[in-house]
C-alpha cells in the first residue's frame, strides 16, 4: 500500500474553535482523530469516498476490513442502516456507548461503499463521548472511524499515542483527555437474524444477554479465524501486536520479562504495569493499551524478551481484555510486526 503524501498534523484544543476547525477539515475531506469513550478514532465523512480510502492509507489497513459509522444519535443512523425491533431495543439500553451494530444497510444510504467494504451491511453506532457527538452533529453526515492507529498496532486511548503512530499522517487531532473505557466497542451482527457477538467491548455480553437473550458466541479465536474473515474481515487474529512477544496466563515471572499485572503481582519481574491492584475488570480495561504500550516502550529499552500476562477472569468486560491479549499474543504475519515498529519509531 502506498504511503500517504506527509501532512503537518494539527492539534487543536477540545473547545468549539477545535470542533469548527476539525469540521472544516472533515468537509474537506480531511482526517481527524478525536477521542470517544473507548479510544481516540481516526474520522473521516463516510460519504466522501477519497476521505475513507485516506483512512486506509494512513493506517496501512487492509482494504476488506469495514469501518465502523459514528452519528450523533440514532434517527441519523437510522437514515443509513435498517435497525429492525431489536436494533431499536439495543439502541434505548446503549446508545449513546459502546455497543456497535451490524445491521443491514439502506439501499438510500450514502456512505461509500468502501467505509462498508462492499459489504451489504454497516456497522453504526453513537458514542458516548461529547466530542465525538459534537463532531458528527457538526458535519451532518456520518463519520467513518477506525482506530487511530498503524493497522495492526495497540489501539490508542491518549492523544499522545495516537501522534506517537499518525503525526504527519493525518491532518488534525482534538486533544483531549485519555479515554474512559479503554477499549473498543462491542460488536453485534444482527443482520443474520439473531444476535452474534463478533467482538467483545465495552458493553459486556452479559448485559446484552440481559435484554435480548442469549447471544451467538464462544467460538475459539483460532477456530473464528475463517468464519469471521468472510463475515468481519476486520476481526484478524493477529492484532493489538507490541513488539515484544506477549505470553499469557503467566503465575510466575523472569527478571527480564515485564508483566501486566491483575491483582497482587507475581515477585520477580523487570517491570511491572498493574491493570488493577484490587481486581477489577472495568478499571483494568481503560488501563489496558496503556499498560502495552508502556511495556513494549520500556520493555525493548531495558533489552527486556517479553511481556508476561497474569490471567484476567472472563466476566464483563474481561472478555474484551483477554480477546485483545489474545490477538496480542498471537502469531504474526509477515510485515506486521514492521508496522510496529514505525509507530515505535514515529
Ligand atoms: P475498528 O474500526 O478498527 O475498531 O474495527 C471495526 C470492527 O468492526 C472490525 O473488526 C470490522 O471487521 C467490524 N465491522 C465493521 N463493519 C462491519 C460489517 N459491515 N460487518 C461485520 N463486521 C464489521
Ligand atoms: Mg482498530
Amino acid at each position: 500500500m502506498s504511503a500517504p503524501a506527509p501532512v503537518v498534523t494539527e492539534r487543536l484544543a477540545p473547545d468549539a474553535a477545535g470542533l469548527a476547525r476539525a469540521t472544516a477539515l472533515l468537509r474537506a475531506g480531511g482526517l481527524v482523530a478525536f477521542a470517544t469513550e473507548t479510544v481516540y478514532g481516526l474520522g473521516a465523512d463516510a460519504t466522501n469516498e477519497q476521505a475513507v480510502a485516506r483512512i486506509f492509507a494512513a493506517k496501512g489497513r487492509p482494504h476488506f476490513n469495514p469501518l465502523i459509522c459514528h452519528y450523533p444519535d440514532e434517527q441519523a443512523a437510522w437514515a443509513d442502516v435498517e435497525p429492525g425491533e431489536l436494533g431499536r431495543a439495543l439502541a434505548a439500553a446503549f446508545w449513546p456507548g459502546p455497543l456497535t451494530m451490524v445491521l443491514p444497510r439502506r439501499a438510500a444510504s450514502r456512505v461509500a461503499l468502501l467505509a462498508g467494504a462492499g459489504l451489504d451491511t454497516l456497522a453504526v453506532r453513537v458514542p458516548d463521548h461529547g466530542i465525538a457527538r459534537a463532531l458528527a452533529a457538526g458535519l451532518g453526515r456520518p463519520i467513518a472511524a477506525p482506530s487511530a492507529n498503524r493497522s495492526g498496532a495497540v489501539s490508542p486511548t491518549e492523544a499522545a499515542h495516537v501522534l506517537a503512530g499518525l503525526d504527519g499522517r493525518i491532518d488534525a487531532i482534538i486533544e483531549s483527555g485519555p479515554c474512559r473505557v479503554g477499549v473498543e466497542s462491542t460488536v453485534l451482527d444482527l443482520a443474520a437474524g439473531h444476535p452474534a457477538l463478533l467482538r467483545p467491548g465495552g458493553v459486556s455480553v452479559e448485559a446484552i444477554e440481559a435484554l435480548v437473550g442469549p447471544v451467538g458466541r464462544g467460538v475459539s479465536l483460532a477456530a473464528a479465524e475463517a468464519a469471521r474473515s468472510l463475515r468481519s474481515p476486520g476481526l484478524m487474529v493477529s492484532h493489538y501486536a507490541p513488539r515484544l512477544p506477549v505470553r499469557l496466563n503467566a503465575t510466575l515471572v523472569a527478571p527480564n520479562e515485564a508483566l501486566l499485572a491483575f491483582g497482587p503481582p507475581l515477585e520477580g519481574a523487570g517491570l511491572t504495569w498493574q491493570l488493577s491492584e484490587n481486581g477489577n475488570v472495568s478499571e483494568a480495561a481503560a488501563r489496558l493499551f496503556s499498560g502495552l504500550r508502556a511495556l513494549d516502550a520500556r520493555g525493548l529499552a531495558a533489552g527486556l524478551v517479553g511481556i508476561a500476562v497474569m490471567a484476567v477472569p472472563q466476566e464483563g468486560l474481561g472478555l474484551a481484555i483477554n480477546d485483545r491479549l489474545q490477538r496480542a499474543a498471537a502469531p504474526r504475519p509477515a510485515g506486521q510486526a514492521h508496522l510496529s515498529d514505525l509507530e515505535a519509531q514515529g
